[in-house]
């Protein structure tokens, strides 16, 4: 898959509506983790070194299609100039006279950040005429948003139809790794799968099944599984309805490539006190939840890792917020920064559990800032935002 860079166009003067994914996650105030306003800066800092004025599109949170103050976009603004070391004007709207007006005598280079594209109930509807506003005030578009690229949104897919479209460095960075990872990876391949819904990660397990040569799961994931084998389950969190999911994977899975865990480690509550105990796959008692892998399984999958040439990871292997049920993700986290092969990190809170335990971005080929997006581009699909950036 070949998209149409931004890298040989001559853009002096010229108004780019620059599509990013800045839904940053914001609490009381402070943005908590940066790594996507971080990957957004090499395009923006490209753009204007071409003398382009850069009018950034986001969407932020879940405001319905409406105005709400605390969707706002000025803290992402804050944290987007001192990151750029350069001033962002932050607009009240992202269409409209106002925009029109304020953008109409900028200075080559000057950065621009519109409102919440989400404040616009065509946004979500991918409504055309919203598309055509948005259009309205730039010479062409850039999409570097890889993040919501599964979404045909106006600003990831509408506008392309009345702007001449581009891929940005990310976006392009993003296809190109996970794009290897379909046709090209080096055996051994182990693709490890946890988090807190099987139905979620199936589509990804399914894809790979004849390519990948080991599968490690954990997380709530692996609790569907073993209750799929008929062994008890107590209060652990697991999807009663996809046993069958799991049951027709494990089966058409070779035997030597699955790895369940064999031991978990549990509690009779979810709490900051709670003091793991651990249990064997196949005695799991009735008042207790499995709430990571235990000690036997964390060696398990750490050997399996280290043996891999090509390592994808999506999901923690186990309830990684509270300290006494991290160490699963913890060991499969610091195996995985070893390791020298190509390694592909995405989710949310995969993310995050890398950044909580102290692990640097550094130590992996490539984290993506896509979870949904990078499921489905691994799963085969075509994505919408993608279609209309092929060269
Ligand atoms: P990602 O965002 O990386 O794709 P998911 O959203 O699928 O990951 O899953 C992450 C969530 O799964 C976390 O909130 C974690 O606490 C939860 N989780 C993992 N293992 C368990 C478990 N055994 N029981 C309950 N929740 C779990
Ligand atoms: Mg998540």
């Amino acid at each position: 898959m070949k998209l149409k860079g931004i890298q040989n166009l001559d853009l002096t003067g010229k108004k780019v509506l620059l599509r990013l994914d800045l839904n940053l996650p914001i609490k009381g105030g402070v943005v908590q983790d940066k790594t996507r306003l971080t990957a957004a800066l090499p395009t923006v800092d490209l753009l204007r070194k071409k003398g382009a004025i850069v009018l950034i599109l986001t969407h932020y949170g879940r405001p319905g299609g409406a105005f709400h103050p605390e969707f706002k976009v000025d803290l992402i603004a804050e944290a987007l100039s001192e990151a750029l070391g350069t001033e962002v004007l932050k607009l009240d709207d992202c269409i409209g006279e106002l925009v029109e007006e304020k953008t109409s005598s900028l200075e080559p280079g000057s950065v621009v950040l519109l409102e919440n594209t989400r404040f616009h109930p065509g946004e979500k509807k991918n409504d055309p005429l919203f598309s055509k506003e948005l259009a309205k005030n730039a010479d062409l578009y850039v999409n570097d948003a890889f993040g919501a690229a599964h979404r045909a949104h106006a600003s990831t897919e509408g506008v392309t139809h009345y702007l001449e479209s581009y891929a940005g460095l990310l976006m392009q960075k993003e296809v190109e790794v996970l794009s290897k990872l379909l046709s090209e990876a080096e055996s051994p391949f182990c693709l490890i799968a946890g988090g807190a819904k099987i139905d979620t990660k199936i589509g990804i397990l399914n894809q790979f099944l004849g390519k990948a040569d080991d599968f490690l799961i954990g997380g709530a994931l692996a609790n569907t599984f073993v209750a799929a084998q008929g062994h008890p389950v107590g209060k652990s969190l697991y999807q009663e309805d996809k046993l069958n999911v799991a049951q027709a994977f494990a089966e058409s899975c070779p035997e030597q490539s699955l790895h369940l865990p064999d031991d978990f480690a549990c509690a009779s509550e979810i709490s900051e006190e709670a003091h793991a105990l651990n249990f064997g796959s196949d005695e799991i008692p009735d008042d207790q939840i499995m709430l990571d892998i235990g000690p036997d399984s964390q060696e398990a999958f750490v050997d399996v890792i280290r043996q891999a040439k090509t390592i994808i990871w999506n999901g923690p292997m186990g309830f990684y917020e509270i300290d006494a049920f991290s160490e699963g993700t913890r060991a499969v986290a610091e195996a995985v920064a070893k390791s020298e092969a190509l390694s592909v990190l995405g989710g949310g809170d995969t993310i995050d559990a890398i950044a909580k335990m102290g692990l640097s971005v550094d130590q992996f080929s490539h984290i993506s800032t896509g979870g949904g997006a990078m499921l489905e581009f691994l799963e085969g699909k075509t994505l919408p935002a993608l279609t209309p950036l092929l060269a």
